[in-house]
């Protein structure tokens, strides 16, 4: 079982969706070594591992807020709408979101449930 803690030293991101690792550096709204940078969202940081400068990170992901799966920010797993939500959430609430992002959700889906016993012309 993974360890629960919100707040506890850093280890290795998992996105819960999609399987993606990666080590993370610090969970939280405002990544260390940066000056003026508040994210909108507690997340998973890992620093920048491409640059040199200490004021890069990269955001891996974060909890969703409906079922507080750890997802990461790929479209495939989650979306950011004034909060996370996984994308198996979205699709269960799908009516609560405007229809920009109904929308953006289909264009996002893989066409792989589709039924495709549709008699052709
Ligand atoms: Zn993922
Ligand atoms: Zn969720």
């Amino acid at each position: 079982m993974a360890c629960e803690l919100e707040h506890g030293p850093p280890g290795v991101f998992e996105c819960q969706l999609c399987s993606l690792t990666a080590p993370y550096s610090y969970i939280g709204q405002k990544p260390p070594d940066t000056e003026s940078v508040i994210l909108l969202e507690e997340s998973y940081i890992m620093k920048d591992p491409f640059t040199a400068n200490k004021d890069r990170f990269l955001v891996l992901g974060s909890r969703c807020s409906l079922c507080s799966r750890l997802v990461c920010v790929g479209p495939e797993c989650s979306l950011f709408y004034s909060k996370r939500f996984c994308l198996p959430c979205v699709q269960e609430n799908i009516d609560a979101f405007p229809r920009e992002i109904q929308q953006d959700l289909e264009k996002r889906k893989v066409p792989a449930k589709k039924p495709v016993n549709k008699p052709r012309p």
